[in-house]
Formats: structure tokens, sequence, C-alpha cells
């Protein structure tokens, strides 16, 4: 039996952190940038060269997916697994990665006048002997996501060299634009024939998010009467003021600087006005489907009594969602996590649930009907000039996906369903 190969790992690594596929807000193309239809093509060749079938790109979505067909006659549903290519808003032109053998916990003099310090960053700790790849200091890394496709590829690696392994069918998706929320949103899942999947994106060895944020976005409109203020009594309404009784409506603890795991907040981004019109932009996020709406509902009083107080159509409100969580839908499918659960155990990982405080492209797959949580890529730092990973996390993720293969062929006719935790 042939071990997970950690130097096709590392050259792949390597090879796609060079590729600049930096996503663009600003675009509207499909993808946004050029660079990650050239990682999509190279990596859709890889698969062809590791005997994948039902190899596609599509230009709509911009997904390169492909199959590995199963090799059991044994039932067993199919599994997916989606991974991005696009890298955050930081410089990503020129990345030259930096290959560090045997880390031996000293700084690293990154270039540019940056340093990598387990001093300042002692999570580096748990990675003393092991090959430490870095950037070289004035841009970023890329292993958000480019250590998932890295550890998804050693993956597919380790089962076409290893037949003997018995699997079901493994479908996997590589797609763009999750940085700027476009991507997932886009991905036309027809493609995709899984019962669930999951994403490999960020976190640690053992990490679980079944759970993020569901998202809404508002924008509040305040219309004043401009009186003289000589004149104004009773005839004056003053837009900037009703605006910041607005903001005094809300719940002044519920704001991110207040917020951690699965608190959810309010967060004003801007408030500008003045006596003839004021606007508001707000965003609300809560982890659970009933607060959600009841923030929601808040928001929507608050615009009811101050039109009551000041008259009809003073203050307009737009509101839309902006992504949901997850998890939902997920709790209905608890084998999801509960597979993932067992994989970990079997190769000493303890289980940790995330509560994920953004988005993923879990969210708009899941909302497409396929249970996506998200598991993790090993890396650190991301979207930064102090972005690292090591080979032996990236296996790591390899050595958890084989075993998660495993376990379902195992489990699949006899599921565990118990009921999800937040804390395991
Ligand atoms: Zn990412």
């Amino acid at each position: 039996m042939k071990t997970v190969d950690n130097n096709y790992i590392q050259e792949k690594f390597v090879e796609y952190c060079k590729m600049n596929t930096r996503s663009f807000d600003d675009s509207n193309e499909v993808p946004t940038s050029s660079g990650q239809v050239v990682l999509l093509n190279k990596i859709a060749q890889e698969l062809k060269d590791l005997g994948l079938t039902d190899i596609t790109y599509s230009d709509k979505d911009a997904y390169t997916v492909g199959k590995l067909p199963a090799n059991t006659d044994k039932k067993v549903s199919p599994i997916g697994f989606v991974a991005h290519v696009d890298t955050a808003d930081f410089n990503s032109e020129n990345v030259v990665p930096q290959v560090h053998n045997n880390y031996d916990g000293q700084d690293i003099e990154l270039g540019h006048g940056l340093t990598l310090s387990a001093k300042q960053f002692p999570s580096l700790n748990k990675h003393i002997g092991e090959t430490l790849i870095t950037a070289s200091g004035d841009t970023l890394l890329g292993a958000d996501d480019k250590a998932g496709i890295a550890g998804l590829l050693g993956m597919l690696k380790y089962l076409v060299d290893n037949p003997e392994i018995k699997h079901g069918e493994i479908w996997v998706a590589f797609g763009p634009d999750e940085e700027i929320g476009k991507g997932a949103a886009r991905f036309d899942t027809r493609r995709f024939p899984v019962e669930f999947a999951y994403t490999l994106d960020n976190g640690d060895p053992g990490d679980i998010a079944f759970e993020t944020f569901n998202a809404a976005a508002a924008k509040i409109t305040f219309h004043g009467t401009v009186v003289h203020p000589g004149e104004a009594y009773h005839l004056m309404v003053n837009a900037a003021l009703m605006a910041s009784e607005f903001i005094q409506n809300l719940p002044a603890s519920q704001v991110p600087e207040n917020s951690k795991d699965f608190d959810g907040y309010f967060m004003v981004l801007s408030n500008n006005g003045n006596v003839d019109h004021a606007q508001i932009s707000l965003i609300i996020r809560d982890f659970d489907t009933d607060g959600f709406n009841d923030k929601k509902q808040l928001v929507q009083n608050i615009v009811d009594r101050l039109n009551q107080k000041y008259g009809a159509d003073r203050v307009e409100l737009q509101m839309h969602d902006q992504y949901h969580s997850p998890g939902d839908l997920i709790k209905k499918h608890p084998y999801v996590v509960n597979l993932v659960r067992h994989a970990y155990e079997k190769i000493g990982l303890k289980t940790k649930v995330i509560p994920f405080r953004g988005g993923t492209d879990g969210d708009f797959i899941s909302e497409k009907g396929i249970p996506t949580p998200n598991l993790f890529n090993g890396g650190a730092n991301f979207h930064g000039p102090y972005e690292y990973v090591t080979v032996e996390s990236m296996a790591l993720l390899t050595k958890a996906l084989t075993t998660i293969i495993q376990t379902h062929l195992e489990m699949n006719d006899n599921r565990d369903q118990t009921p999800l935790k937040r804390k395991y």
C-alpha cells in the first residue's frame, strides 16, 4: 500500500500558489479574473491525468468538476468536495513560495522587512520539524484555498495509487470568486450530483463548521422638512435626528465589538445626513433563523414607529437577505457531520465545531439543496503576508478526506443520526 504522497501535494501547492488568481468585486466577468480560468483549466488537466471521468468546465459558472467513479458494487451515495481557486483582496502578483524544510521554530525573514515569528504567531510552534511554506513578504501566499485544492488532489492521488481501497462515487468541484461571495451563488449544482458535500476552506485540523451567519443588508432613508430655524416651530422635521433616533432604538450591546462565538449583531456601516435627508446603511448577522428573523423584524418595527411619530413615508426601508446559514438544512441531515466526527476520531483528531462568522461557498451550495459544511485546509494567517501552511497539514487533510470516504462506505447503510451539538 502506498502512503499519502507529500511530494505531490507540495509540488501542486507551490505550482498553484505562483499563479495569480485574485478575484475582483467590481468585475462582472465570470469568473472575475482570467487567472482563475488558467488555474481551473490546469486543474481539469490534472484530474484527467489522475484518471477521473466526466470532467467539465462551464463558462457559465466557471466551475471545474470531475468524478472519481466508484470501485465497489456496494451501494453507497455519492459525496462531493469543493475548494475555491481565487485569492483574497491582497497583492497576489508574483507570489514566490518559500519552502522551509524541517522548520526549527526560529524567526523567518520573509523579505521586505517582514519577520514570521512564533512569538507573534504561537500556533507556529505546532509545526516544528515540518515543511513550512510561506510567501516572501510582499504578497499573500494563497493557502486560502490552494491548501484545500492540494489536499483534495492528494486524496484523489492516494485513492488512485491504492485501488484496493474501496469507495463510492466521489465528485470534486473547483470554483471561482469565493472571496467576493459570487462563485458558489452561480454554481449549477446539476453538474454536481452528490448527496452531500464539504468545502475545505480555512480552519485547523479537526474543525467543522455547519452553521454560519444568516446575513441581511438594509438601507434606511429619512426624509426631513427644511424650514428656516427661526420659523421652525412644529414645522421642521430633521432627518439627521430621525436617523440618530433610529440608531438609539437598536440594542446597544448587539454590535460586532461585543459579539463572539454564536452571537449575532447589528452593524451600522454608515450614517450620513442633514436636516433634509439622511441615510443609514446597516448589516444584520445571526446564526439562528429565528433570531435572524427577529432582528429583521426589529428594524421594520423601528421604521414603523418612526413613521407613526413623524408621518408616513418619512422613513423608507430597503432590506434584502445576502446569504443564509446552512445550519437548518444540515441539522436535518446530522449524518453529514457525524460521519466527519467518526472519521476524525479514527485519525486522532478532536472534533471542534466552529461558529463560522462569515459566509462560505457551503451557504450557497446548501441553499441549492446539497448539505455542505466546511472542514479545514490547515493553513493560517490568511489574506496577508504572514500566511503559511505546512505540507504535513495538507497531508492531514488528505488523510481526513480519505477516512471520511472509507467511513461513509462502512456507515452508509447504518447512519449515525444523533442530533448535532455545538460542542463535542
Ligand atoms: Zn477561502
